[in-house]
């Protein structure tokens, strides 16, 4: 495999639009070669023009939807972390997030809400936004992702409580199926305090709404 080179190159350039295709050099062989397979099995010509350069472009966008696999929340979060006497309620709502779904490939996307309870230690607030996208950019189940934030979060604060709320709309649903278009799936996390104390539990529920 040769992703892991292709990521360094990747995290490098910051972004996944690299260099590469204004060469005309190959990304991934092999990535192009299945991609290229699947438009045959469409029905697709993978020669026609629009299509060339296809294969290419879809496993660049695959290895940047899937670059959370080659992070974790410790390199995101490393110099961000500040020791502060505040003991009150911190909430990031309204998240932006990007993910796909494990089942079938296909995008959900929708907000996070995020709260904590600090114990001696705050995060700096933009980086509430990487760790979602951590675990957001995977193969993902929206439970798990809900999951996994607040236990990454729980885990690097050390706080007194995490909550996680998530809203999403499912491409397998929306567009496949039984064609819920405004179906919204909630999910939620709640540890520590959240978990154990109905007030506090309450007070985010209600500053999220
Ligand atoms: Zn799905």
């Amino acid at each position: 495999m040769t992703k892991k080179k292709d990521m360094d190159t990747l995290h490098k350039n910051g972004h996944y639009a690299g260099s590469l295709e204004a060469n005309g050099k190959v990304y991934d062989e092999e990535f192009e070669g299945l991609v290229r397979n699947m438009l045959v099995r469409l029905s697709e010509d993978p020669r026609r023009e629009g299509l060339v350069k296809t294969p290419q472009r879809v496993a660049k966008a695959m290895d940047f939807l899937t670059s959370g696999y080659e992070m974790t929340v410790e390199d995101v979060v490393r110099d961000a972390l500040f020791e502060e006497n505040c003991e009150e309620m911190v909430i990031v709502k309204d998240v932006e997030f990007y993910s796909l779904c494990e089942h079938h490939m296909l995008p959900f996307f929708g907000h996070a809400h995020v709260g904590y309870l600090p114990n001696g230690k705050v995060i700096g607030l933009s980086k509430i936004a990487r760790v979602i996208d951590v675990f957001a950019r995977r193969l993902q189940v929206q439970e798990r992702l809900t999951t996994q934030i607040a236990e990454g979060l729980m885990d690097i604060l050390g706080a007194h409580g995490v909550a996680v709320v998530i809203e999403a709309s499912h491409f397998c649903m929306v567009m496949r199926g039984v064609q819920k278009q405004d179906s919204r799936t909630v999910t939620s996390s709640m540890l520590g305090t959240f978990r154990n104390n109905d007030r506090t539990r309450g007070e985010f529920l209600e500053l999220i709404r």
